[in-house]
């Protein structure tokens, strides 16, 4: 390589693929009948087939067979007629088998592609993989004072392993890709895609070349990123390192990595000496799959909307713009409380504007789900329609009304705009107070209005809702009008 372009950091670019790991959500484990659920006391869900006594058989889950499918469908892959599983070995703590049942050679879903959109512009990422695999348990290392203890109940759930080919070229894209397939996975319904349960999670494979290069160089493998933001911040920084060893002179090595959030650095967990030998073999005690071309039709019978199909959906049923539409169709829950309100009121766009609007805001700032929203949809149905009723002011049913509501659920919004005083006056004579006294007050404004200067009109309007903050704007309006021009 040339030195001089090696200087210049913009010659270089990031190569990342990822492999990210998908904990589906059936009743059951992969190939046990131990209950698949979160936050258990520990060693509650393992069973004999779990921990692999002699003897045992396990048997695959159709469910989670399903569901590789599925999500091999939404990601435009082909489907393997034929795949079985593979014993990965190797000795850990929490692997009680002794080796992962996994799949290697064959896996059950190949060759796909997804779009990904980013500052407008279409990119597509190719997706050389799904597989079905089983996770391991979890290490305890902070409970007991001089040892280490071993949680099962994770042993055994069925996980997918989705590897892009080395198509994505930096953080951002990378973290666009991940929240692409989070959300198809939660609109299929196959993974809650919850980050801090560890219900979806990613390894980055990072490496850089000069521009133009099609050869991939050594790489990087950063393990277990558990947020968006950090599959972002891990790739960047670990870009940036390898260009300035690259600056120096120094070669990057194969390594393993993990991400430290608080510092935001990579650090070094092992080295490509220390790669295992993992003596992959068919699983023999599991028959093959195939799948046939009548279950392959009906599953995709039985595929969901995609969130592709709902954004245009909420454009065409709804008449939605295309932003309000994106930002709804973002996450499938926000999807189902804009139908149900949409149910009770026919105003589409004030609903899309109130759910990309406070109460997104809320959602963010407060770090809560739609689904736990501390507002029912019948309610913000009657928010819509008291507004539009003239009942209160579009600004105090947002600064006001919906605060109050919010922090109290047992509050009903005719209660809440009585108590908090936000009935909008439509008394043209109280109003008609407030202009005449504007008007004595502004004489010099009066005069250049009646000059004019009818761009004053604006002036009077907002002089008059600052005296009084609950009048009709619209009856104001009227009025001054008249009043001026008489
Ligand atoms: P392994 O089986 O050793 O993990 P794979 O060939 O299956 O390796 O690749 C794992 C992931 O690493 C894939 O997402 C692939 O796109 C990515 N990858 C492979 N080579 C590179 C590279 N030089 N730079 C960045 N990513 C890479
Ligand atoms: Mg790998």
């Amino acid at each position: 390589m040339a030195i001089e372009s090696m200087n210049n950091q913009s010659n270089f670019e990031t190569v990342v693929g990822l492999e990210i790991h998908i904990q589906l959500k059936t009743a059951s484990k992969l190939f046990a009948p131990d209950p698949n659920i979160f936050g258990q006391e520990p060693n509650q869900n393992v069973s004999f087939i779990t921990t692999g006594y002699p003897g045992v058989l396990p048997k695959i889950n159709k469910a989670a067979v399903e569901m590789a499918m599925k999500m091999g469908l939404a990601t435009n892959c082909a489907i393997s007629p034929h795949c079985y599983f593979d014993r990965k070995n190797y000795s850990y703590p929490d692997l009680p088998k002794g080796f992962q049942t996994t799949q290697d050679n064959l896996p059950i879903c190949t060759k796909g592609w997804l779009h990904i959109e980013l500052e407008g512009q279409t990119k597509k990422i190719q997706i050389n993989r799904i597989h079905m695999e089983e996770d391991a348990g979890k290490s305890i290392h902070d409970q007991h004072p001089t040892m280490s203890e071993i949680d099962l109940n994770r042993a055994g759930t069925p996980l997918l392993e989705l590897v892009t080919e080395p198509d994505i070229r930096s953080g951002e894209e990378a973290r666009t890709f991940v929240a692409a397939i989070r959300q198809i996975a939660q609109y299929i319904e196959v993974s809650d895609g919850n980050m801090q349960e560890g219900s979806l999670r990613c390894d980055a494979n990072v490496s850089i070349r000069l521009k133009g290069s099609t050869e991939l160089n050594n790489r990087v493998e950063i393990k277990n990123l558990n947020s968006l933001r950090n599959i972002k911040r891990a790739i960047e920084y670990e870009a940036a390192n390898q260009k300035k060893q690259m600056q120096q002179g120094q070669t990057v090595q194969q390594q393993t990595k993990g991400f430290d959030a608080k510092t935001g650095t990579t650090f070094v967990q092992r080295s490509k000496e220390m790669a295992f030998d993992y003596r992959y073999f068919p699983e023999p005690d599991l028959m093959p799959i195939e799948i046939k071309e009548a279950w392959l039709n009906d599953i995709k019978e039985k595929m969901p909307q995609l969130p592709e199909a709902v954004q245009k959906e909420l454009q065409s049923q709804y008449q939605l713009n295309e932003y309000h539409a994106k930002v709804i169709s973002a996450e499938k829950d926000m999807v189902t409380y804009f139908k149900k309100v949409a149910a009770l009121n026919l105003n589409f766009k004030a609903i899309a504007n109130w759910l990309s609007g406070s109460i997104k805001s809320y959602l963010n700032e407060n770090n809560v789900a739609i689904q736990n929203l501390p507002l029912s949809p019948q309610k913000l149905a009657n928010i819509i329609k008291s507004v539009d009723e003239n009942i209160l002011t579009n600004n105090a049913a947002s600064k006001k009304l919906l605060p109050a509501l919010l922090n109290d659920d047992n509050l009903t919004v005719d209660y809440a705009i009585k108590s908090l005083n936000l009935r909008q006056s439509s008394n043209a004579g109280d109003i008609e107070q407030i202009i005449d006294t504007v008007l004595q007050d502004n004489p010099d404004k009066v005069a250049a209005f009646k000059k004019g200067r009818k761009g004053l009109h604006g002036f009077f309007v907002g002089s008059v809702m600052k005296k009084m903050k609950t009048a009709n704007p619209a009856l104001v309006n009227k009025l001054l009008t008249e009043k001026l021009n008489q």
